[in-house]
C-alpha cells in the first residue's frame, strides 16, 4: 500500500463513504462504472478487481475475457451529486490483464503510451479544452427532433435562463471535484453553452473530460433538461466542437515558444503543427468517430473543413492564437476539428503522435492561410495546397485504414475493432433510405 492509497482509504473512512465507484472508459469514450464497498476497497488496490472484458465494447474476446481494474488513487475525488451524508467517492482505474501487464486495449493506456514516447523526447503535453453541448428539454424527441431550452445567442446573457442556472451549478461541481474552470458562456446555436477548462496534462485532462461529461448529464438531469454532446444534433445550427488547444514543455519552459520568431511559434512547435496537419485526415475517425460529425465538419458555423493553418484564422484547422506578451506559458497552438464526443483519451493520443512524428521527421510546416479558406475557390485551394478533411465517416475510415501512424498509437487490438465498429456503423446509416431521398425522388422517378 503505498501513501497515496493510504489517504484514500483514509478519507473513505473519515468521510463515512459509503460506496465508491471505479471508473474507465472503453473505445469509444462511454464511461463505465462499478461501485465497490469500502471493506473491499484495499482488496482493489492490492490485487485489482477482475471483470468480464468481454461485456465491454472493444476490450476483449470472448476466450480470453477477463482482465482486472486497479484504482489510480491520485484521482479519488467525492462526486458532489450524490449528497454529503453518506456520500460516494470515485476513482479512475488502469485496465491489466490477468498475466499483470497493462492492457493495450485500455483508452487510458493508449494515452500514457503516447505521452511516454512525449517524455523520450523530453516533453511534457499539456491541453486544454473548449467543450460545447446542447441543452435540450428533454431526451425525448418531440416531432422527431431535440427543442434547445433557449433560443438565445453567441455569449448572450439570457435574464432567468435556465443556462445561467446551469453554467453556474455545473462550474460549482466542476470546481469542487477539482477542475478549474477558466470561461463559460452561451454558444452560438439556440440552447448551445460553452465551458472550457483550465490546463493540465495530457491524461490528466482526459479525465477531467470524462469527469465533465458526467457532471453536465448530472446538473441537466437535477434541473430538469438533457445534456448532448452529439456533434450535430440541429440540422442549419452550429455543431458542438471540442476545440483543443495544445503545447508541449520541457521542464517548466514552454517548447512552443519563441522570443521574436513569427507568432512566437518556436522550430518544436512548427514541427509539431505539421505533423498534426499532414497527418490530420489518418486521425479524423479518432478525432470526429460518428457518422453525425462529418455533419458539423461540413456545414459551417466556424467548424473546420480544411487542412491549413493560421493565427487567429477562425475558418483554419489549427489556429495559433495571439500570445499576450509576457505570458510564454500560454504559448499554445489551437486544434479545431475535434468534436465533443470524441473518446479524449484516444484523440489526445492521436493528436500527440502526429505532432511528434513532425519533430521526430523534422517536417517543414507550410505556409500559413490567412484568408478565409471556405471563401476560396477549389482551385484557389488546390494552387495553395490546401487539402481537405474527410467528407464522411467513411472516407476517414478509409485514410485510418492506411495509417502506420493510427495503427501504431492505437496498437493492433483496439486498431482493428475501431474499424469494425466504425465501418459496421457506416454500413448500417448507408443502407438506410431516409427522409431527403423519399422528399427529392419519390414523386418524381
Ligand atoms: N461550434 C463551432 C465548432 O463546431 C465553434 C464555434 C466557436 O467556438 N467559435 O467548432
Ligand atoms: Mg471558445
Ligand atoms: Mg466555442
Ligand atoms: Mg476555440
Amino acid at each position: 500500500m503505498d501513501r497515496q492509497q493510504e489517504f484514500v482509504l483514509r478519507t473513505v473512512e473519515d468521510r463515512n463513504v459509503r460506496f465508491v465507484r471505479l471508473w474507465f472508459t472503453d473505445i469509444l469514450g462511454q464511461l463505465k462504472s462499478v461501485a465497490i464497498a469500502p471493506a473491499e476497497l484495499e482488496g482493489a488496490f492490492t490485487e485489482g478487481l477482475g471483470f468480464d472484458g468481454s461485456s465491454v465494447e472493444g476490450f476483449s474476446r470472448v476466450h480470453e475475457s477477463d482482465m482486472v481494474l486497479r484504482p489510480d488513487p491520485s484521482t479519488f475525488s467525492l462526486l458532489p451529486w450524490r449528497g454529503e451524508t453518506e456520500p460516494t467517492g470515485r476513482m479512475f482505474c488502469d485496465i491489466y490483464n490477468t498475466d499483470g501487464e497493462p492492457a493495450a486495449v485500455d483508452p487510458r493506456n493508449v494515452l500514457k503510451r503516447a505521452m511516454d514516447r512525449a517524455a523520450a523526447l523530453g516533453f511534457t503535453f499539456y491541453v486544454h479544452p473548449e467543450i460545447e453541448f446542447y441543452l435540450f428539454r428533454s431526451a425525448h424527441l418531440k416531432g422527431g427532433l431535440p427543442e434547445p431550452v433557449d433560443e438565445a445567442g453567441y455569449f448572450d446573457h439570457v435574464p432567468g435562463g435556465t443556462a445561467n442556472d446551469f453554467r453556474r451549478a455545473a462550474v460549482n461541481m466542476l470546481e469542487s471535484m477539482g477542475l478549474s474552470v477558466e470561461f463559460s458562456h452561451h454558444e452560438a446555436g439556440p440552447g448551445q453553452n460553452e465551458i472550457d477548462l483550465r490546463y493540465a496534462d495530457g491524461l490528466t485532462m482526459a479525465d477531467n473530460v470524462m469527469t465533465f461529461k458526467a457532471v453536465v448529464k448530472e446538473v441537466a438531469l437535477s434541473q430538469g433538461v438533457y445534456a448532448s454532446f452529439m456533434p450535430k444534433p440541429l440540422e442549419g445550427q452550429p455543431g458542438s466542437g471540442m476545440h483543443t488547444h495544445m503545447s508541449l514543455f520541457e521542464g517548466e519552459t514552454n517548447a512552443f515558444f519563441e522570443a521574436g520568431a513569427q507568432y512566437q511559434l518556436s522550430r518544436t512547435a512548427r514541427q509539431f503543427i505539421a505533423g498534426v496537419l499532414r497527418h490530420a485526415r489518418e486521425i479524423s475517425a479518432i478525432t470526429n468517430q460518428y457518422v453525425n460529425s462529418y455533419k458539423r465538419i461540413w456545414t459551417g458555423h466556424e467548424a473546420p473543413s480544411y487542412i491549413c493553418w493560421g493565427h487567429n484564422n477562425r475558418s483554419a484547422l489549427v489556429r495559433v492564437p495571439q500570445y499576450k506578451s509576457g505570458k510564454e506559458s500560454s504559448a499554445r497552438i489551437e486544434y479545431r476539428a475535434l468534436d465533443s464526443a470524441a473518446n479524449p483519451y484516444l484523440a489526445y493520443a492521436a493528436l500527440l503522435s502526429a505532432g511528434l512524428k513532425g519533430i521526430e521527421e523534422k517536417y517543414e510546416l507550410p505556409e500559413g492561410a490567412e484568408d478565409d479558406v471556405w471563401s476560396l475557390s477549389p482551385q484557389e485551394r488546390r494552387a495553395m495546397g490546401i487539402k481537405a478533411l474527410p467528407n464522411s465517416l467513411n472516407d476517414a475510415l478509409e485514410h485510418m485504414e492506411e495509417s502506420e501512424l493510427v495503427a501504431e498509437v492505437l496498437g493492433e487490438q483496439a486498431f482493428d475493432f475501431f474499424l469494425r465498429n466504425k465501418y459496421q456503423e457506416w454500413n448500417d446509416y448507408r443502407a438506410q433510405v431516409t427522409p431527403f431521398e423519399l422528399r427529392h425522388h419519390f414523386g418524381t422517378l
